[in-house]
């Protein structure tokens, strides 16, 4: 079967290797798509220094092709979204059953476990409450998922902050209640205007920028709480902490390395996604086939405008 393996920065190279072996508890899973992860992006680039080769690849959709010994309640033939730590980008993957989880009827190009599994214990971690007043920093993908999951909480206010006019159209059709464009407009005074100048409960940051952590720290209530979703790699962050501590702010780290927590995120977003409460179709924008994984990375880091998120599809998607 065929794998693609990072070599270098900006280098894949597809090898043939044999097909990997599913013991007791695994399955077996030919794979439909895998996502390209933000979190990949300074491997292919060579902004991180990792060991190369790297076998990339954790947002695996697939079928069932072949059933451990020991596992119950997988079929062959059974579409899934499924949780491997490397190889994603491959032909076939296997997978502890305890990480794999029905798709339904979602069309696999469009089932994306690991990301949906982080929006939820986002989510969850950020406990949205009824008739919460909430603003979203970044309307890229995790920004769009965190938002339609929010959504579902029934809050009274979804305010959706970006710099690009196709991202806020985007928030927009999504149900945001007010979007942001933050070149012209100050966040903080519409969230002031909009709040009666109380602010807003619950606050996310979906960028990874230090711009929109501090501007975060504008726009949240006392006591309010602010949650990191974005990827806060690179230089140290400078943010005003006097402050934050004196308005008493409850900071919320949405990153997750404990594998029971990912895995249960995982499992309430593959049911709310299988049941059609969330729909992750409108965020896959760009799509590559394997042969041709170095153009979706290239275009990852490019987000061309529209750009929301690129997948790899290694088979046609289901159903066909
Ligand atoms: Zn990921």
């Amino acid at each position: 079967m065929r794998l693609a393996v990072l070599t270098g920065p900006g280098s894949f190279e597809i090898e043939d290797v044999p097909a990997p072996q599913p013991g007791p508890d695994d399955l077996l899973v030919d794979v439909a798509a895998c996502g390209v992860c933000a979190s990949e992006l300074e491997a292919w680039t060579g902004r991180s220094a990792p060991d190369y080769p790297l076998r990339l690849g954790h947002e695996v959709s697939g079928t069932v092709t072949e059933v451990g010994e020991r596992v119950h309640g997988f079929a062959v033939g059974d579409p899934v979204g499924v949780w491997v730590t490397e190889r994603g980008f491959s032909e076939q993957v296997v997978v502890p059953a305890s990480a794999a989880f029905p798709a339904g009827d979602v069309r696999l190009d469009t089932v994306l476990a690991e990301p949906l599994a982080c929006a939820v214990n986002a989510v969850d971690l950020a406990d949205v409450r009824l008739g919460d007043d909430v603003v979203l920093i970044g309307a890229g993908f995790m920004g769009h998922l965190a938002q339609q999951l929010t959504v579902l909480r029934g809050p009274r206010q979804v305010i959706v902050a970006d710099t690009r006019p196709d991202a806020l159209d985007r928030a927009q059709a999504l149900g945001a209640t007010r979007t942001v464009d933050v070149r012209s407009e100050s966040l903080a005074d519409v969230v002031a205007e909009l709040t009666d100048g109380r602010m807003a409960d619950v606050t996310f940051e979906c960028t990874g920028t230090a711009a929109a952590l501090q501007a975060l720290g504008e726009v949240t209530r006392m006591s309010g709480k602010l949650v990191l979703v974005g990827f806060h790699q690179g230089e140290p962050r400078p943010v005003p902490l006097g402050y934050w501590n004196w308005m008493a702010y409850d900071l919320r780290n949405a990153h997750f390395r404990d594998v029971s927590t990912i895995l249960a995120g995982m499992r309430t977003g593959m049911r709310l996604l299988s049941a059609g409460a969330v729909d992750l179709a409108p965020h896959v924008t760009h799509r590559f086939e394997l042969a041709d994984i170095a153009e979706a990375f290239e275009t990852a880091v490019a987000k061309p405008e529209g750009f929301v998120k690129a997948t790899v599809v290694v088979a046609r998607p289901h159903p066909a």
